[in-house]
């Protein structure tokens, strides 16, 4: 009868939360800002950053309670916040109103000194009007409770891991000759980061963090062994503030998506950046790259969205993740899918 039920729901199109023992992933769509939805198979889930504020905060919201309905959630657990910045924390009142969390996890308070974009204090003192009695100020090498899944905090409030995870620790070949810049001042340098691992697979996302901090976790040795699923950093490398060869290469990603904007991340250097990871199965994009060529972009059937924002539907990437460590990626714009098997 369950079994009728569930193909019954899938020939009308319904939503249909994760097969048993399966980790989902949403990679939601906020138009070049942060907002992704991960379900343990024990059903705990987590959103980590929850898009714009202002008067994209709206349509934000709705996206992800699109992702929530898909994935049959009626409330996600924890709000995970990797920094304040408008397109990552500035959704948060409203993602709230529809998610209603029960805990929320930052790198800790803002500090003055550093420099910060316009707004700030006010999406700050919204933040922690949610928040209260019920936020967690996390650290690098902290661990969430996250079911059967792992979730080891990687940086966070400007430092990163004191110690190797997930089978890293070795030198780093890229480090020799890798480019350096210098200390990063704005709140990206303070993203707290996650590595979430379910048996054989594990996804980074660790927001905006900064080139410089990327190079504390690559080297002289990398920190985070390899990974099945790289969120690349801040929107696919904005301006080149992030995404430093050295981690990318070190780390190895069989898949890479981006939560790029029409016209934010993605930007030709970023897109050869990735192409250079040795093995590298699958690149998809949240959206399409409009300054860029179709040589600098995924193929079409690997991008979740096409058109400028203003006629942007905002579809998300799905990941189901099963307990054997094999991944599927789906774009649920066409359905178009991959199954990357455990190797
Ligand atoms: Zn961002
Ligand atoms: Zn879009």
């Amino acid at each position: 009868m369950k079994t009728f039920a569930l193909v019954l729901a899938s020939v009308l199109g319904l939503a249909q939360g994760p097969a048993p023992g399966d980790l989902r992933i949403y990679v939601i769509d906020v138009e070049g800002g942060g907002a992704t939805l991960v379900v343990s198979p024990s059903g705990r889930s987590m959103l980590i950053d929850s898009g714009n504020g202002g008067p994209l905060a709206e349509r934000d919201s709705t996206r992800i309670a699109d992702a929530m309905r898909a994935a049959g959630l009626m409330k996600i657990d924890y709000l995970f916040t990797t920094h304040y910045d408008s397109d990552h924390v500035g959704g948060a009142p409203a993602a709230n109103a529809v998610a209603h969390f029960d805990r929320f996890f930052d790198h800790g308070e803002m500090d003055p000194k550093w420099e910060q974009n316009r707004g700030i204090e006010e999406r700050y003192g919204a933040y922690t009007g949610i928040v209260r009695g019920r936020r967690t100020t996390v650290k690098a090498g902290d661990t969430i409770p996250f079911g059967p899944a792992r979730v080891d905090v990687v940086a966070a409030q400007g430092a990163v891991l004191g110690r190797a995870i997930n089978g890293g620790g070795q030198p780093n070949p890229y480090c020799q000759g890798a480019e350096v810049k210098p200390p990063n001042t704005t709140e990206n340098s303070q993203s707290a980061g996650v590595l979430i691992s379910y048996g054989a697979f594990s996804f980074l996302d660790v927001g905006d963090l900064t080139w410089d901090k990327e190079m504390d976790l690559a080297c002289p040795a990398n920190k985070l062994g390899r990974v099945s699923l790289f969120l690349a950093t801040h929107h696919g490398f904005f301006n080149d503030q992030s995404g430093a060869g050295a981690l990318l290469w070190a780390i190895q990603p069989r898949v890479v998506i981006a939560n790029n904007g029409p016209r934010k991340g993605m930007a030709p250097p970023a897109f050869d950046r990735i192409q250079r990871v040795r093995g590298l199965e699958g690149l998809w994009q949240s959206h399409l790259a409009l300054a860029s060529d179709q040589a600098h972009n995924a193929p079409e059937e690997m991008i979740a969205n096409l058109e400028p924002s203003d006629a942007c539907k905002g579809h998300a990437i799905r990941i189901d993740v099963r307990s054997n460590g094999s991944f599927v990626v789906t774009n649920t714009r066409n359905n178009f899918s991959r199954t990357y098997n455990v190797r």
